[in-house]
């Protein structure tokens, strides 16, 4: 049985230690002090615990009983609900804004247009969060951490939900100034709206997303202020909960697939992490197979896992590909460009995690163009609750995977749909357009040719008889 609260309480944090994720070195590092990265070999972390000594559950379904616990926010919390999977921090020092109130809804127009079986489609909606993005199943246990160190400013860089999402936390709780750094041009309006409307300071750099990052990095560490990016390893211990969500949606079933689009890889390398501690636990007897999904102008590590072969390797990781790649992308002054801003990152942070959970979910890794992403995203509106463009993706990668054989119509599959409608309605209505001309500044200019599935509004002049006949041609 799952703890009372007060046994709860009883959790300690010397349960959680830092451990870096190079098998070659292992140094470990307090739970309670801050870093993005192993003093000794510079990789990156993970949070790990001494599970002999935590009150992990010997099912999954004993995560049911919380439900009932609904007045106490920490439970309300799909994060903290399984907060005995991820027992870093006590309770009391939990926080919390409502996060992880979300949907796994199965769809036959969406599976239709993948190629799928009816029944065997489904679509996790993280855009349901406060802040109407994944990021802030992440955001809740960083912003833990930071208030267990006593911070008093937070820091990030973005294309946009992780500044949405820790300015929210910031505004909602009051324990943190945020600061966020974001690339200039770069962001949609729906999530810089957020950042500017929960009172972030707003550091716009000249520059794009890998030079923000780099900037926040050496910011953060001449000033001493707390860093939420993804190279934050409590983040992703919070991003393990979308998994432990979509296995209780599905009845604490297992399924085939675990589809994801790809930009700094945080979510991916929190997937495997999951399913890595779930499977050691023995929770659960088999593992999905994840499929990571990039957009074609952001594509690195489609390249270096699909085209140059970089494996995880036991950890041996080799590097000379990653290096030689990024020396290319340098030479050629290659910028990652899509309609999907958040995940147009060409260097992405948590890459030797995700290769790590390619490994273990037997992954594969691919690309979709920005076309292939409207439209699946189009489908997605019509057949659900919508999402941003970079969701969108992972449906786009799921029926190049149907079409290749590789997903089978009898599997079932989870595409993770990582971001609200609402945050990007630019890409929305300029697909959806008559106004050729906004169709071409906003999308033909990334080499989208024409809106498959658009839905038009019908212009009519103002006359009752007009309007009548419009809407009786039309449905
Ligand atoms: C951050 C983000 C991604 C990319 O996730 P990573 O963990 O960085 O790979 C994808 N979609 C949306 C909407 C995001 O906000
Ligand atoms: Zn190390």
């Amino acid at each position: 049985m799952l703890q009372t609260a007060q046994e709860h309480n009883a959790i300690h944090t010397d349960l959680a230690f830092q451990r870096c994720i190079n098998p070659r070195c292992g140094a470990t590092y307090e739970a309670r002090s801050v870093r993005t990265s192993c003093d000794k070999c510079g990789d990156l972390l993970d949070i790990d615990y001494q599970w002999d000594r935590a009150a992990v559950p010997s099912s999954l379904k004993e995560f049911e009983a919380t439900w009932s616990e609904r007045t106490n926010p920490v439970r309300f919390s799909g994060v903290w609900r399984f907060h005995e999977l991820l027992p870093f921090a006590a309770q009391k020092e939990l926080i919390t804004v409502g996060e992880g109130q979300t949907l796994l809804q199965q769809t036959d127009l969406v599976g239709d247009y993948v190629g799928m079986d009816h029944g065997r489609l489904h679509l996790q909606y993280e855009g349901m969060n406060p802040s109407g993005s994944f990021k802030d199943n992440g955001m809740c246990a960083a912003v833990t951490h930071a208030s267990m160190m006593d911070a008093k400013r937070a820091a990030c860089a973005s294309t946009g939900n992780t500044s949405a999402s820790l300015a929210l936390y910031c505004s909602a709780t009051q324990l943190m100034k945020a600061v966020i750094f974001i690339g200039s041009g770069k962001i949609s309006y729906g999530k810089l709206s957020q950042a500017l409307d929960y009172g972030a300071l707003t550091v716009q750099i000249a520059g794009d997303f890998d030079d923000a990052m780099i900037r926040v990095r050496q910011v953060s560490q001449e000033l001493g202020i707390y860093l939420v990016n993804s190279v934050n390893p409590f983040r992703l211990e919070g991003q393990k909960t979308i998994m432990f969500r979509v296995l209780e949606a599905l009845r604490w079933e297992v399924p085939d697939w675990i589809v994801v689009p790809g930009g700094n890889l945080g979510n991916s390398s929190a997937f495997g992490k999951a399913f890595m501690e779930l499977k050691a636990h023995g929770l659960i007897d088999r593992v999905p197979r994840l499929a990571v999904i990039n957009a074609a102008g952001a594509d690195t590590l489609y390249e270096l896992y699909e085209r140059r072969g970089v494996r995880w390797n036991g950890g041996n990781v080799d590097m000379d590909p990653i290096v030689q790649y990024n020396d290319e992308m340098d030479r050629e002054g290659k910028k990652a460009d899509t309609i999907a801003s958040a995940i147009e990152i060409n260097r992405p942070v948590n890459l030797k995690k995700c290769l790590r959970a390619l490994e273990f979910m037997d992954g594969v890794v691919r690309q979709v163009d920005d076309q292939d992403i409207l439209d699946a995203k189009s489908k997605v509106g019509a057949g659900g609750f919508g999402c941003e463009p970079a969701s969108a993706a992972s449906v786009a990668g799921a029926r190049m995977l149907r079409r290749e054989g590789v997903i089978a119509p009898s599997d079932r599959v989870v595409c993770i749909l990582t971001g609200h409608e609402l945050k990007d309605p630019t890409a929305t209505v300029a697909y959806h357009t008559t106004d050729q001309q906004v169709f071409n500044e906003t999308l033909g200019s990334r080499g989208v040719q024409k809106a498959s599935h658009a839905n038009r509004a019908v212009a009519v002049p103002n006359e009752l008889d007009d309007i009548i006949k419009t809407i009786q041609l039309y449905s």
